[in-house]
């Protein structure tokens, strides 16, 4: 599995907060590896990783996730991409209010096809690898931001996707618990021959990542 960008445009917002966040940009993300998506607020990471996950559609360009071009899909074979073939790690979290740690995870398993019983096991794992084994019965609104975005990330490997989409994943978290993370995303990109995209501007997650991509080298061109 590669993931592809081939000459991406995507143009946000309208009249006069119109912006072009991205501007033909090409790129190509291996298997296996974790890829550091580096460059200054506002140079359009969180815009690829949109684009990349089917959650925003390009005014112009491919998405290549091996042969299938994710910008062409209909809006239903989108959502089940979404559901079975890539995880995210966003900021928001994006968790469901209402449901506890553990039911995040197994609603997200359940939703990509898999019987829930069979991955509580699992489930309660990976929470303890991210930190949060004695939050297992917490809701969102009862989680710090930082939990928050854990639980999304568990949740994310739950499903052992082909793509992980990680956005910012140490920015609200003090150091140990981020050098934890950092090596748990390199260790599962590893063995589970993901592709892993990670936005960042932390130096540390760059040393871990295999390889980097600045978006300084893709800058649109300034816009008036
Ligand atoms: P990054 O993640 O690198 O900080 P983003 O991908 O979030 O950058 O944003 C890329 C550019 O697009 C920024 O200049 C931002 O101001 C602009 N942008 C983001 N969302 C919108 C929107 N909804 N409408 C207009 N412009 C936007
Ligand atoms: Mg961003």
């Amino acid at each position: 599995m590669t993931l592809r960008l081939d000459d991406i445009t995507v143009t946000l917002g309208r009249d006069e907060t119109r912006t072009t966040a991205l501007d033909g940009l090409t790129a190509s993300f291996r298997q296996g590896a974790l890829t550091a998506l580096v460059g200054p607020s506002g140079s359009g990471k969180s815009t690829v990783l949109a684009v990349s996950g089917a959650l925003l559609r390009p005014d112009r360009g491919q998405v290549l996730l091996n042969d299938t071009d994710l910008a062409a899909l209909s809006d239903g074979r989108r959502a089940h991409a979404r559901r079975t073939r890539i995880g995210y790690m966003f900021q928001s979290g994006n968790l469901l209010t209402g449901l506890t740690a553990e039911e995040q995870l197994l609603a997200a398993a359940s939703l990509s096809g898999h019987r829930p019983r069979a991955l509580r096991g699992r489930a309660r794992e990976l929470l303890t690898e991210v930190g949060l084994g004695h939050r297992l019965r917490h809701r969102p609104d009862q989680l710090s931001g930082g939990e928050r975005q854990r639980i999304a990330l568990a949740r994310a490997l739950l499903v052992e996707p082909e793509l992980l989409l990680i956005d910012e994943p140490t920015a609200a978290v003090d150091r140990t618990r981020a050098d934890d993370l950092v090596r748990l995303i390199a260790r599962t990109t590893h063995e589970h021959g993901c592709v892993t995209v990670v936005a960042t501007h932390d130096p540390v997650v760059v040393e871990a990542a295999d390889a980097t991509i600045d978006m300084l080298d893709h800058a649109p061109a300034a816009t008036a």
